[in-house]
């Protein structure tokens, strides 16, 4: 089932498969681990850093709205020990509106009517002017922020101010600077330090949750509803948060009050912006990691064909046992490590057994046990591969004479001593190449290659005397009749040369016995 499924899985790719997940495996989490810290330390830097500058810009704010309200209080006392001389009067709101660069403008208001004004503006000299900040400086008379408001000139005003009482303690007026929020001023210069990159911005809002600063301007005046971090500082808290602005995108805020004005100053960064330096610093990380990655597939490559090519070659073996030199094969294979070097040796082992076993086999098959000569079948196959290759020769069918006699006198037992003695007699005068067997009860058939009938019948001869002149335990002296025959002298067909053979043997018995005979030409 597996089989169909897989049918092309090998050791080397399951070994490619499994390192190269790993590794693969690896290499994913630790670049996702890498990508999740840092870019929790991002977020929490760049919201500990907006957070460090909302406050630093929050506690500039508040010196610059402290050291503005220092100034008027300081032109106050001058203005309270002069009140009636005008040039001095006109010559302070110059000053303070020049020199000090604190204000947009500056004016004096003597006796609920104003008196000097810088720039100068002779029209509303001698008038009382209406402006939210102006009321308020009467009502209250004490030194005073506005909130934020609207000026006749359609300017975003805040207006700060300072009160005038003379020796008696009878109230005469007020000293005030106004700063345009939307034009160009010292707070706007303070706040526009701020280093703007990737959407990274800054704004103030006053206690009604009214932008006062905006990099954007068109903003400048808005109210913004509904953000937790415009509402945490209103209420005079500092801290850092992640927040989703009016136009939807998530911001990482800083943010922190201005104690003075009741302010808040936000400093925030896209999210998005802040990690985008990730993916740029993640794709960094894998090109360096590449040449290591690939140096590493190479080498799980090689090493899984070095560990597979064993098991792959001793499979491949398995298959190929039968063959001739299977066992050589088997033995060149480098077997490197253990379980390779065990099943080789298994594998040696076992074909050895099984070659030994067969070899037993086929001698038992090929072999008559009581003499140790071919058998029949073993002879018609060597036969068989002389006449294949058209090597002539020459047959001797060997007959004990009176054998019968030989059992009847001594006993079987005795009689095949004696057919072991006669077939080592028929081995000794053999040559190399020539073939012994037992084709009978004690009959015996000596094959010559390359013989003719004259030099068969020499070697008959020496046989025969040979045998004559053995004395043997117990029998003593036995003697054998010969036929001799040639293929392919006397027949082409090897039964035609047997029938030769028998009947020049018969000839022999007929004639007396121990003696040898060559067939007649047929
Ligand atoms: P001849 O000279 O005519 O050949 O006389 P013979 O007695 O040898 O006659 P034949 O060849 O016909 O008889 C063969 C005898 O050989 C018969 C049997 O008793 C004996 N014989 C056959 N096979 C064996 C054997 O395996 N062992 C023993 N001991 N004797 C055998
Ligand atoms: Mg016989
Ligand atoms: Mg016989």
């Amino acid at each position: 089932m597996l089989n169909k499924l897989f049918p092309v899985l090998n050791l080397r790719l399951l070994i490619v498969l499994l390192a190269f997940s790993a590794a693969l495996a690896t290499l994913i989490s630790s670049f996702h681990s890498t990508y999740q810290v840092q870019k929790e330390q991002l977020i929490s830097h760049t919201l500990k850093s907006n957070f460090a500058y909302a406050n630093k810009l929050a506690s500039a704010t508040d010196d610059f709205l402290e050291s503005a309200k220092q100034q008027l209080a300081y032109s106050a006392n001058k203005i309270e020990q002069n009140i009636n001389n005008a040039a001095l009067l006109q010559e302070e709101v110059t000053r303070l509106n020049l020199q000090t660069n604190s204000f947009n403008s500056v004016v004096i208001s003597k006796d609920g009517v104003i008196n000097a004004t810088s720039p100068y503006l002779p029209e509303i000299i001698g008038k009382s002017i209406s402006s939210p900040g102006a009321t308020q400086a009467l009502k209250e008379k004490k030194p005073l922020i506005s909130m934020p408001y609207m000026s006749a000139a359609n300017n975003l005003i805040i207006f700060i101010s300072h009160p005038l009482f003379n020796k008696e303690g009878s109230y005469l007026g007020y000293v005030g600077g106004s700063l345009y929020l939307k034009e160009r001023n010292i707070l706007n210069d303070l706040l526009e330090q701020h280093f703007y990159e990737g959407g990274s911005h800054l704004y103030v809002v006053d206690a009604n949750k009214q932008i006062l600063y905006h990099p954007d301007s068109e903003r400048i005046g808005t109210s913004v509803a509904n953000n937790k971090v415009i509402n945490a500082v209103i209420t005079g808290e500092a801290g850092q948060a992640v927040v989703v602005n009016s136009k939807g995108v998530k911001m990482l805020a800083g943010f922190s009050p201005v104690i003075n004005s009741n302010w808040g100053v936000v400093a925030q960064r896209p999210i998005k912006a802040t990690l985008a330096s990730l993916d740029t610093l993640i794709m960094e990380v894998f090109a360096r990691t590449l040449p290591m990655a690939l140096a590493t597939f190479i080498l799980i490559g090689v090493f899984s064909y070095f560990i597979s090519r064993p098991l792959k070659q001793l499979a491949s073996s398995a298959n190929r046992l039968d063959e001739v030199n299977s066992i050589e094969k088997l033995k060149r294979i480098k077997a490197w490590y253990f379980e390779s070097q065990r099943l080789k040796l298994a594998m040696l082992n076992g074909v050895n057994i099984l070659q030994t076993q067969i070899g037993q086999l086929k001698h038992d098959a090929q072999t008559d046990p009581l003499t140790n000569t071919h058998n029949r079948r073993s002879l018609n196959g060597l036969l068989s591969q002389l006449m294949l290759k058209q090597t002539p020769f020459a047959i001797l069918e060997i007959d004990i004479d009176f054998f019968k006699r030989v059992n009847d006198t001594f006993g079987h037992d005795k009689g095949d001593e004696a057919l072991k003695v006669l077939a080592d007699i028929i081995k000794k005068i053999s040559r190399k190449g020539d073939i012994v067997s037992r084709i009978g009860g004690e009959e015996f058939l000596l094959v010559l290659p390359h013989e003719d009938s004259q030099s068969a019948l020499k070697i008959a001869e020496r046989l025969r005397t040979t045998v004559e002149t053995t004395q043997m335990e117990t029998i003593g002296f036995i003697t054998v009749s010969i036929g001799v025959a040639t293929w392919p002298t006397h027949s082409n067909n090897i039964d035609q040369v047997y029938k030769c053979a028998d009947k020049a043997l018969y000839h022999a018995k007929e004639h007396g016995r121990n003696r040898c005979v060559v067939a007649e030409p047929s």
